[in-house]
This record gives structure tokens, sequence and C-alpha cells, in this order.
């Protein structure tokens, strides 16, 4: 297959920033660092060369839930592409299996663990994989913000699978962190091309208005949202806050959509499926919205609440103008709204007796682990505070320590070993919490620069600077 036959199966008639010069690149076996904007196109820069080239292409992604969407949207290609990830059963696993064995994939979609499981690794040696693409590769770094200790075993993945060319993406990587991947790759720097295609797509422009109380905020989303036009997700960090604004747009007889976690799964599906085929609808979501949501015409992405870091602002206000077409990101910055901040990053940082007591409930509890839900789970830890979010972040801190494993919706938590004094250290759970808040405090600083909103987050994340000319400081300044 040559290039022009990829781009009409993919649908596009020219390449964006790097992605040819990539593409051909890895087709003569160069490994490659791609760091590109979120939503210009890296799933492009390994999907194309995977077809071009002879053999197996896997994708390393920690992305279950994304999985699925890519490989349909594939397969709709008429590629023959597929995942194996946890959430299949046991005999759709063991087919996929199979197929693997006889060849039938051209890209496989995987999580890191996979790597553990001894039936993938025999079905995989039947196999020649002539690339390996690593997604989301920032999770490799213990200094990038979504460290995952799965991703640090890379350099044995390549050995497994016979060093193919290899290649990392990701949309956020400092310098330091850049480093760390290409080192945890196993690769020699020489033997690797870094392609930067910078932070932002140039038609995002980014402002942050100051707003005094809630009544002045609502105002000025709604007047924003009467000068533009086309889809707009408002952003918000509480339900409640949402559904606060929800009822005052109804006193307004404005029409919008409402997506958050407490809806039900269908009524959620709902709601993304009337959003993504609008062309001016307004959707107010928490950040249980977006994930793999690829709509080319959002025009606006509003934050009615400040979010909790640079690292989730980034990638929301990503979703918006994936057509190229001018968008606007706006922040509206309350004070109020940080204490909100504040109470998240006590939830997302239990401390150390909370653990404790967590770990001594589900070991009374053991005979009916697998048909608790975390409502019940949370009534035998807590009386007081209903609103008290801590037991997933304390679940998965117990599982980080090899103490349970599973899942608690699933109903396959278990325990795995006994407690000890020495497992957590209070320092390690406080230093948690300090990088939260300092998180916190760098998204303030955002709301508060004098000087150039991008310029800002190219700093916070350590990347290359090339001028700005789409932000409300800069516009303010021609
Ligand atoms: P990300 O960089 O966030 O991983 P994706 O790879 O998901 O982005 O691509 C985002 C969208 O852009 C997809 O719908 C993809 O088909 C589209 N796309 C990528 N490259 C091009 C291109 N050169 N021309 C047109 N559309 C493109």
């Amino acid at each position: 297959m040559d290039l022009e036959q990829t781009k009409t199966i993919f649908g596009i008639s020219n390449f964006r920033g790097n992605q040819e010069t990539i593409i051909k690149h890895i087709q003569s076996g160069g490994n490659a660092l791609v760091l590109m904007p979120t939503g210009m196109g890296k799933s492009l820069c390994y999907q194309i060369p995977a077809l071009m080239m002879p053999g197996l292409c896997i994708v390393i992604s920690p992305l279950i839930a994304l999985m699925k969407d890519q490989v349909s949207s594939l397969k709709r290609k008429g590629v023959a592409a597929e995942f194996i990830n946890s959430s299949l059963g046991k005999s759709e696993r063991l087919q996929r299996y199979d197929k693997l064995a006889s060849g039938e994939y051209k890209i496989l979609y995987v999580s890191p663990e996979r790597f553990q499981k001894k039936d993938f690794l025999d079905a995989l040696s039947k196999q020649t994989v002539s690339l390996l693409a690593i997604d989301e590769a920032h999770c490799i770094s213990q200094w990038g913000h979504d460290f995952r200790p799965d991703y640090t075993k890379i350099v044995w993945f390549r050995e497994v699978l016979g060093f193919p060319t290899t290649m990392a993406l990701t949309a956020t990587a400092s310098k330091r962190v850049q480093e760390d991947i290409i080192s945890q790759l196993g690769i020699e720097k020489e033997k690797i091309q870094i392609f930067d295609d910078g932070l932002f797509r140039p038609n995002l422009k980014l402002s942050v208005l100051d707003c005094f109380d809630s009544e002045s905020k609502f105002n000025t989303i709604l007047g924003d949202l009467e000068k533009r036009k086309g889809a707009t997700i408002i952003y918000f960090s509480l339900i409640q806050d949402l559904e606060k604004f929800s009822h005052w747009m109804d006193t307004k007889r404005r029409k919008h959509l409402v997506y958050h976690g407490k809806l039900s799964a269908d009524q959620r599906n709902k709601v993304q499926s009337l959003f993504l085929k609008s062309e001016d609808g307004v959707l107010l979501a928490t950040n249980a919205f977006g994930m793999g949501i690829d709509k080319p015409n959002i025009r606006n992405i509003f934050h009615a609440q400040i979010p909790g870091s640079i690292e989730s602002y980034y990638q929301e206000i990503g979703r918006a103008g994936r057509d190229g077409d001018p968008s606007d990101c706006i922040l509206y910055y309350q004070q109020d709204d940080l204490a909100v901040q504040m109470e998240f990053i006590e939830w997302q940082n239990p401390d150390k007796s909370y653990l404790q007591k967590l770990y001594n409930v589900l070991t009374q509890k053991q005979a009916e682990l697998s048909g608790l839900d975390y409502e019940t789970l949370q009534s035998y830890m807590t009386f007081k505070n209903k609103g008290d979010h801590r037991i997933q972040t304390a679940l998965s801190l117990l599982a980080s320590k090899g103490l349970v494993s599973g899942d608690l919706e699933r109903g396959t938590l278990q325990i795995e070993s006994s407690w000890s004094d020495s497992i957590f250290s209070e320092t390690e759970l406080l230093e948690r919490k300090k990088e939260n808040q300092k998180r916190l405090y760098q998204t303030v600083l955002y709301t508060k620069t004098e000087n150039c909103r991008r310029k800002f987050i190219h700093e916070y994340f350590d990347s290359a600077f090339g001028g700005c000319g789409n932000c409300d400081l800069c516009s303010a300044k021609l």
C-alpha cells in the first residue's frame, strides 16, 4: 500500500504539521518521539505506517475506554484492527488470541498489563511485529503528570517483540519527561528522532475573565454565548453548581444539554450523541465528558469553574476547534471556586488512618465484597459526610501497594495481602497532596498572568515557545 492509498482510506487530503515527515521516517525504520497538540492527529502517525509496513503494529495505550472507539473507527475504514484488554470476557479474549496467532490483525491495541499474560505472549510469538506505538507516552515518566508504573516495563516489551521500530506519542512532555521517555524506551539518543509540533493549535484563542460572584459570572457567560456561534461545552467542577446554572438557563429560556456522572449511562449516551450531531448545541458538563470525543466543530470551550491543574485545562480545551477554524477557550475565574478544588484535593488525598480504616472494613466485610457498591462501603466508613469521595482514591492507593486487587464495581475486588504499618509513609502521602496543591496554585497563576497565556502554559510544560498572537493579553497589546 502506498501513501496516497492510505490517504484515501483515512479520507484526508492534506497532512498536518509533521505528520508526513513522521510517517516517512517510521516507514523507513526510524524510531520517533512525537509531540503533537491534542486533536491534531497523532493516531495517523502510526496508523498509516502500520498499513504500509509488513507485519503487525502493536499500540500500547493506558486508556481502555478509548480503545473500543478507536478500533471501531478503524474497522469502519476496513482496517483489520482489534483491541485486547481487561474489559473482555474470557471466551472473547481467547478468540482474539487465536485470531492474533493466525495473523488476522494489522493493528492491535493493548494496555501495558497485557504483557504479563502468558497466553498473550504465546499468541504474539507467532507474529512479526514491525511497529510498536506507545500512546500517551508521558505515562512512562515519573516526572510526568500521569505516571503509570506498568509503563516502565517498555524496554522489556520491546525485547519481547524483537526490537521493532518504536514510536512514543504524547501531547505534553517537558524536556525532562522527553529525556526520561527516551531512556525508558532503552533507545540511544542518536537512534530516535524527536518531532515537536508545539503545544497548541494556533486557532485556539485563550482568555480569562475575572468574575466577582456567581450572578455576574452567569450573566457574563450567557452574554458570551449570545455573541458566539457554534457548539459549546461549558465545564463545571461540581454537579450541583452545574445544575444551578442549568436551572438559571431555564429561567432565561436558553436551550442546553446536561452531562455528568449522576446521569444513567443511557441518558449520558443520548446527550452525547445529540451534542455530537449538533451544529450549535450548548452542553453543560463535568469532566466526565470528553474522553475520546472527536467532534471537529466545537467552537467554544468555557470553564465556568477553575480546573484543578493546567494539565486538565490543556486536555479539555484541546477539544475545541479540531477542524482548524477559530475557536474560543475562556476561563471564568471566580475566587470562591477555589474552595471546590481544595475540597477535591482533600478527597484525592486520604491520610494513612483513613486507608487503614478502609482496609479494616474490607477485611471485616470480606464475605460480601463481590456484592458491595460504593454507597454501601461509604456507609461503613463514615456516617457524617455523604459527599465524601475519598473511597475511589483510597481503593486505588491500596491496589497500588498490592493490598487489594480487582474492581469494586465489577464485583471482583479482593484482599491480596495483609496490612503493615510501613506500607504507606505519611511523608509520601503528604508530598502527593502538596503536589496537587502546587498544580492548583499554578492554575491560579495562569489566570493572573499579565504576560501571555500561551507563554505561561509553554513554560509550565517546559516546552519551546514560538510566539503567541492568540490570547486575550496579547490581543490587548496590539
Ligand atoms: P490526537 O492528536 O488527539 O491523538 P487524533 O489522532 O485522534 O488526535 O485525531 C483527531 C482528528 O483529526 C481525527 O478525527 C482525525 O481523523 C483527524 N485528522 C488527523 N489528521 C488529519 C489530517 N491530516 N487531515 C484531516 N483530518 C485529520
